[in-house]
């Protein structure tokens, strides 16, 4: 993060679901999930600073991929936040993303803008508003962006907003791979044939390279197949992966990215370049994840 003259640039990471699990389906239509869920150095920037009026400005690779307009997510979570503390209290602010994220992707890219832009008005405005407090407002913006507040590794149950934090989970290696098709996430929860699925098996207890990627052997991204039926480069990303090195490929959330498992950054680099090499035209980062809080975080 860094600081200029009045304004703080916030980090909004890509969230990566390692493992999901389709458990359920709720009366409201609304589908019980397992994941565990981590959080990558790669991702957006969100700039909040105080101003004369309002302003919201986006720029980057898929900047012209979102709305400008009271549809996007900051806005939403900078008027929601406005909205609870009152008008007194929130005086105008400009807000600039960078929005290096692929949209609709997989990686809860708006969830993880919402996240940001509330925490740093959080600051800007000098709320006295606590975690919890602040969970609640993200769950009104969408079911991800409570996760995306906690940006640590994670599990995540119902849907997708019971939270317990992951402990001893170290900084991974990953590789990041979209081949630029927008995958939607309601068309991928429709052409589930089964929403009764086995919950995840028990984690691990140090969570590294090796015991990760032996974990991840027994469980699975129930959405993958369906996603795959309708958008069959994901089956592309997921080799080109395998034959860069990955030590485990797989989907993350309703796709279409899919993610790649190093042992060190380094590999991860040479990987992603090679990938980048061939397939020029697609989304192909680098990255590693963001540890559990007081873990090792080396790798
Ligand atoms: P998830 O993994 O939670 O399903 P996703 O990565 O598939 O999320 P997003 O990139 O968050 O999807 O975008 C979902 C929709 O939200 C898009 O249709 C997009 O137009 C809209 N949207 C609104 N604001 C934003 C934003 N700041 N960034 C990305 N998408 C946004």
């Amino acid at each position: 993060m860094e600081t200029d003259i009045g304004s703080r640039t916030w980090h909004a990471p890509a969230k990566i679901n390692l493992a999901l699990h389709v458990t359920g389906r709720r009366a409201d239509g609304y589908h019980l999930i397992e994941s565990l869920a981590v959080f990558t150095r790669f991702g957006d920037r969100v700039e909040v600073a105080l101003a004369d009026s309002d302003d919201f400005t986006v720029s980057g690779r898929y900047a012209p991929e979102v709305p400008l307009d009271a549809g996007n997510l900051v806005l939403k979570a900078r008027d929601a936040l406005r909205g609870e503390a009152g008008p007194h209290k929130t005086p105008p602010v400009a807000i600039k993303l960078e929005k290096n994220l692929p949209v609709a992707s997989g990686v809860g890219g708006g969830s993880s803008d919402a996240a940001a832009v509330l925490r740093g008005l959080v600051q800007a405005w000098g709320l006295d508003i606590d975690g919890a407090g602040l969970a609640r407002i993200g769950l009104s913006l969408g079911a991800d962006v409570p996760m995306c507040l906690a940006a640590r590794p994670l599990v995540a149950r119902g849907i997708g907003d019971e939270l317990s934090m992951v402990p001893d989970v170290s900084a991974l290696g990953l590789v990041l791979v979209n081949p630029g098709m927008p995958v939607s996430t309601a068309d991928v929860f429709a052409a589930l044939s089964r929403h009764d699925n086995e919950p995840l098996p028990p984690l691990p207890r140090g969570i590294d390279f090796h015991s990760l990627r032996n974990w991840l052997e027994l469980t699975r991204n129930d959405l993958q197949p369906a996603a795959l039926a309708i958008q069959p480069a994901i089956g592309r990303a997921l080799s080109w992966l395998d034959k860069a090195g990955s030590g485990f490929s797989r989907m993350s959330g309703s796709g279409a990215t899919c993610f790649g498992l190093f042992e060190t950054g380094n590999v991860a680099k040479r990987a992603a370049a090679e990938i980048r090499g061939r397939q020029p035209d697609w989304f192909v980062a680098a990255t590693r994840s963001i540890a559990s809080e007081g873990a090792d975080g080396q790798n």
